[in-house]
Parts: C-alpha cells; structure tokens; sequence
C-alpha cells in the first residue's frame, strides 16, 4: 500500500482559494502521483459544494470536516479539526498553503500530530528516493533544499506552483461530522479591507503603485490601469503606503506581501532590495519609471521610461481603442 499524502484546502465563505488549485499541482507531478495515494481535506459548516467544485476540477478525492462551529474561521477550531482528521489519516506528508489561513493552523497541526514543519516551501523534488522541499532564505539570497523526513506538513508559497483545474476523472467527496469540542476563542466581526478587489495572491495581474505616482489623484491612473485586466489588484511599496496610496494589507516586499502574478506592472517604484524580495518572482514584471538608471530596470522584463501620468493614459486609451484588454 502507498503512503498517503494529504491536502488541505482553503475556502473563504465557501469560495475556493486559488492556491488550493496549486497544491493540486503536485498530486498531478509524475513522481509525486505514483507514490502516495492522494486526498484533500476542507473544514467548514455546509462546505460539500466546495468540496465538489475542488473534486471535479481536480480528481482528487475530498474529505469534508463538517461542524456548525467552523461557519466562521478561527484558528483554534480549524486546527482541531484538520489535527484531527490527520491524526486518523495518518498521512506520510500533508501540504497547506502559506496564507494567513493555513499558517493559523498547519505549525499547530505539526505539533499536534508529531510532524515535522516546514514552511515556505517553493518546490517539491524528488533526489535518489528523498522528498526535497526547496524554499528561499534571506530574501532570496540562499537558497535552501531541506530533506523531509515524513510525517512531516509542508506550507507551499502561493504563486511558486501553476494551477491545477483540469483532472480527467472526477474526485469523490465524504462528509464526515467532527466534534471539535468547545471553541474557547471568540471570533470578532469579519473587516474588509477597506481597499476593495481581489487579493493579491489570487491575483494573476498586479499593479503596484510607488512614491511616485505623487498623489492620491494619480492612483485613478493606477486603478484604470488594473481594470484593463480581469484578475487584477492593486498592490504598493512600502513608500506608497506610507503616503496613504495603498493600504497596508497590499504592501509588497520584505516586510509585506510576496507575490508571484503572472504580470507585475511596478509603475513609479524604484526598486529597493525591499520591494524586489516580495516581487521577483513574478513571470513577468513591467516597469514604469522616469529615470532610466532606477534599479527596478535591472529585474524588469519590459521598461517603460515615462511619467506614470503621461504614459499610463496613453495606453489605456490605446488599449481601448484596440480594444485589447484581459
Ligand atoms: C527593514 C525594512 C523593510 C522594508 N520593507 C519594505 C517592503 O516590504 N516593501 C517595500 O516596498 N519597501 C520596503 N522598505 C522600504 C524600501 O527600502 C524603499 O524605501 C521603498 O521600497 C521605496 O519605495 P518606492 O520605490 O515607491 O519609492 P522610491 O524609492 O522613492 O522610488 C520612487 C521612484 O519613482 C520614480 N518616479 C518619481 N516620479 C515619477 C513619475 N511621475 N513617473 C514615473 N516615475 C516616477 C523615481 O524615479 C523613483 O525611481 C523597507 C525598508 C526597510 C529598512
């Protein structure tokens, strides 16, 4: 019998993360798929839906952990849950995606159920028999490949893996009723931020906006810019949230958010060390910036020396005429 490996996918408000459809990616990787037996796990209150939608798109079977308690998310409750079902699953090695959500619960989870953690995590490799789990230290300045030693919960960086949504038999789901016990923390009101669009780790387009588009009336540039693409937010350096141009929840770099979109269009940004350790990942960064020796040029795949005022007008009215927009 194959050792089981174990995913745990993420939901908000019964909506699938797109990250979720990255871990699948790995239960489809050839040397990956014919080793383990794989399953997902998702706990909620009335998520089989969810669960359905995951199954079908992906081919992997699902175990739903049902209790009216984990309507609203909390740390403590979906800890117990996901430790519990790991606990009578026994997997060899579970994988959670590195959010705010599953990192809330997957060290928790390792510590409960005597695993090894790793977090991080941007590759999964196989080397003479051992599972290797690659990830980035110092922001990118080491590169660290770590042998995993099952049992052992691995966090995968959203972003370092492509989207997996189209499996060629269908998964199946079970819903199993849990107990969980009594949830001793109060979860307090959910707040939206009070920037509105998609986040930015689901995003496939960011435009990140810097201290140099000026003023909070240039960001109309940047907003019209995003809309030229479906899946887009908008996202900022640190300077740009210090000037209130984006709200803090959307800074990308070191001490923000890392991002991997598809395309990263940095409009005014410099380029600090900083910011370039939350984007550099991404498949294909544009840079718009008036001086032609700003660092962010050294990363960027296409440059752009112009005002973001001048130029960004120009494109989107190019853009609508063409009518090409994503
Ligand atoms: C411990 C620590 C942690 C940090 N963490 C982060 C982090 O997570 N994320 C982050 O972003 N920063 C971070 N910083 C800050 C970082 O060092 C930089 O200060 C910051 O990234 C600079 O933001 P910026 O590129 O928007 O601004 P600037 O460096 O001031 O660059 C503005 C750019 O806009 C260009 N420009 C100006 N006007 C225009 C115009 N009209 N049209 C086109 N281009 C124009 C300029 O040529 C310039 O290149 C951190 C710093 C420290 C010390």
């Amino acid at each position: 019998m194959k050792p089981r490996a174990c995913l745990i996918i993420e939901h908000i408000e019964g909506n699938l993360r797109e990250c979720s459809f990255e871990l699948a990616t790995l239960a489809h990787t050839d040397f990956l798929r014919n080793s383990y037996d794989w399953l997902a796990i998702i706990a909620g209150c009335n998520v089989e839906q969810t669960a359905t939608r995951f199954a079908e798109k992906t081919g992997i079977h699902v175990i739903v952990l049902h209790n009216g308690a984990l309507a609203q998310f909390s740390g403590e409750g979906y800890c117990r849950a996901y430790a519990s079902a790991i606990t009578a699953l026994a997997p060899a090695i579970v994988f959670a995606s590195h959010t705010p959500l599953s990192c809330d619960a997957a060290p928790a989870i390792a510590v409960e159920c005597n695993m090894e953690f790793i977090s991080s995590v941007q590759n999964i490799s196989f080397e003479h028999g051992t599972l290797i789990a690659s990830r980035e230290l110092f922001h990118g300045k080491i590169k660290e490949e770590i042998a995993i030693n099952t049992p052992a919960v691995c966090t995968i960086m959203p972003g370092a893996l492509p989207v997996f949504n189209r499996a060629e038999s269908l998964g199946k789901v079970l819903v199993r009723t849990i107990d969980i016990g009594t949830i001793s923390s109060v979860p307090g009101a959910v707040s939206r931020s009070p920037q509105s669009g998609i986040e930015l780790s689901e995003a496939e387009v960011i435009v990140s906006a810097g201290r140099g588009v000026g003023k909070s009336e240039h960001m109309t540039h940047i907003r019209n810019l995003a809309s030229l693409f479906a899946r887009s937010a908008i996202g900022g350096s640190r300077a740009a949230c210090d000037m209130g141009l984006v709200d803090y929840g959307f800074q990308i770099g070191m001490t923000g958010k890392s991002v991997a979109p598809k395309l990263y269009l940095a409009c005014g940004i410099s380029g600090s060390a900083q910011h370039i350790a939350g984007m550099k990942n991404s498949r294909t960064i544009v840079a718009i910036n008036r001086d032609e020796g700003a660092p962010i040029f050294q990363i960027a795949d296409v440059g752009v020396v112009d005002e973001i005022e001048t130029f960004v007008p120009v494109f989107i009215d190019v853009c609508s005429q063409t009518g090409n927009q994503h």
